[in-house]
């Protein structure tokens, strides 16, 4: 069971009209692009992409190539120089890293932060091409998309933001893209966007490219580089940035509208690609996985298959003030982790894990943690959190009806569950009780167990819950 910031997509429509075309003159238009809502600071911004960063440096194989490196900042400056004035945010700094990876992606993170994929620059057949995929993901960046996109979601927050948000991007950055090879599934907020954000990126990157001196067509030239590479590396970057129809034509159309102002172009691309082309293979997803195995990291998030092996749960059990309204006991075996995504877990020794991921993946022990922003009807609350698990676990599966249930003495709700988990890819067995607090928020526990031993487990869970003691 993972718990880590809400990825929201239910069947919310974009407003329908996003893009505000501007009727100007015939020559030198070109389409005004508005920022959609966004209830984060530009300094949350900044914080998220910085702390996954890190941990992005840390996990992918890097290339730490002093000249290739050089070579990206130099397309990458231009281009941050053709940023609009109005899309320049306090704070803000876009770095290029090359990562050392054959399949074709590149990702950036909030805040400025970009990683492409050596196997990208190795596809593109001139330096305006590997430009028009950096500008597309300025734009993403400039436009704020991860956030905004995060707005729409946010109805159900649970605890603290910057924690939640860095599990999407991390998880989905380090683990995701490393150990599922194919599947670059970084956290739906923040690399894969819907078909507006990716009209819009679109033509922001045409005009961004057009005032760094780039022939904006060559963006949508790359476009088809991608999609005719094809086969085992070519959809990875297309998966997360889908087509979001007519691409092709919709890029050129606005380039007909944008002057190109000088010229961007370094000279450099022909030289670098040789010096590509000259260095051993790039690695490929499984080679990193592997690696990151053999360095005995935790394959969070990753649909990984480790075994994991843990103490049945004690019988005497050890009282924990949970926070300073709850008290809670839980089987004395098991330990207080601080889950830093706004719950406490509770869990054996080897059922825990974290730091890669700034979510928590636990396959034994309990949750307990407090969701903010429900209706006040319990019922209906308890489903939209049920709602918010699924985005990170897309296979949680209710097996049976809430019942009712006295927790911490007050009427609560207790939903049985099924997932698959992360960590063992095994079929896990879940409770999550819920039961409301005097503010109107959802007091929620969620045990987590491997189905086999689910009997066992719940046992312990039934106890815990009735351990529960509030004084909100
Ligand atoms: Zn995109």
């Amino acid at each position: 069971m993972t718990t880590r910031m809400p990825t929201l997509r239910h069947a919310r429509l974009l407003p329908a009209l996003l893009l505000a075309v501007g009727i100007a003159g015939p020559a030198s238009a070109q389409t005004k692009i508005t920022p959609d809502k966004n209830s984060y600071s530009v300094a949350d911004d900044v914080k998220l992409g910085q702390e996954a960063v890190a941990e992005a440096r840390k996990q992918l194989p890097m290339l730490n190539d002093d000249r290739v490196d050089d070579y990206v900042e130099d397309v990458g400056a231009s281009l941050v120089a053709a940023i609009p004035g109005e899309l320049r945010h306090a704070g803000f700094r876009y770095t290029f890293d090359v990562v050392n990876q054959k399949e074709i992606n590149a990702f950036a993170l909030p805040g400025g932060p970009m990683f492409l994929h050596r196997g990208m620059m190795e596809a593109a057949r001139s330096e305006a091409e590997m430009a028009g995929v950096m500008a597309h993901e300025i734009a993403h960046v400039a436009l704020r998309h991860g956030t905004a996109q995060a707005t729409k979601g946010q109805k159900f927050q649970i605890g603290a933001v910057a924690g939640q948000i860095l599990g999407a991007i991390v998880g989905g950055a380090a683990g995701s893209v490393i150990s599922q090879g194919s599947q670059f599934g970084l956290g739906a907020y923040f690399t894969k966007y819907g078909r507006e954000y990716e009209r819009q990126a679109d033509l922001m990157g045409a005009q961004i490219m057009s005032r760094a001196g780039y022939d904006p067509r060559e963006m949508a030239n790359m476009f088809k580089t991608i999609q005719a590479q094809g086969g085992r590396s070519g959809p990875e970057w297309l998966s997360s940035h889908p087509d979001p129809g007519n691409r092709y034509d919709a890029i050129v159309k606005e380039a007909a509208m944008l002057r190109v102002e000088g010229n961007g172009n370094t000279g450099q691309f022909q030289s670098i690609k040789s010096r590509l082309t000259g260095m051993s293979p790039a690695y490929t997803a499984e080679q990193v996985a592997k690696k990151q195995a053999g360095n005995g990291r935790t394959p969070v998030g990753t649909g990984g298959r480790r075994v994991v092996d843990v103490d049945p749960p004690s019988a005497s059990f050890r009282t924990y003030q949970a926070s300073n309204f709850l008290r809670i006991s839980v089987p004395a075996n098991w330990g207080e982790v601080d889950g830093s995504d706004g719950g406490m877990t509770y869990a054996p020794d080897g059922g825990f894990f974290q730091g890669n991921n700034g979510g928590t993946v636990f396959t034994h022990g309990v949750q307990v943690g407090v969701a903010q922003g429900g209706g006040g009807n319990l019922q209906r609350d308890t489903q939209e959190l049920l709602q918010t698990f699924s985005q990170s676990n897309p296979d949680l599966r209710a097996t049976g009806n809430a019942r009712r249930e006295t927790i911490g003495g007050r009427q609560g709700l207790t939903t049985p569950l099924s997932n698959v988990s992360e960590v063992t890819g095994e079929r896990e067995y879940i409770t999550l009780s819920t039961t409301q607090l005097r503010d109107g928020s959802l007091l929620y526990l969620i045990g987590v167990a491997p189905q086999p031993e689910a009997n066992r487990y719940e046992s312990a869970f039934r106890r815990v819950r009735q351990s529960v003691q509030i004084a909100d």
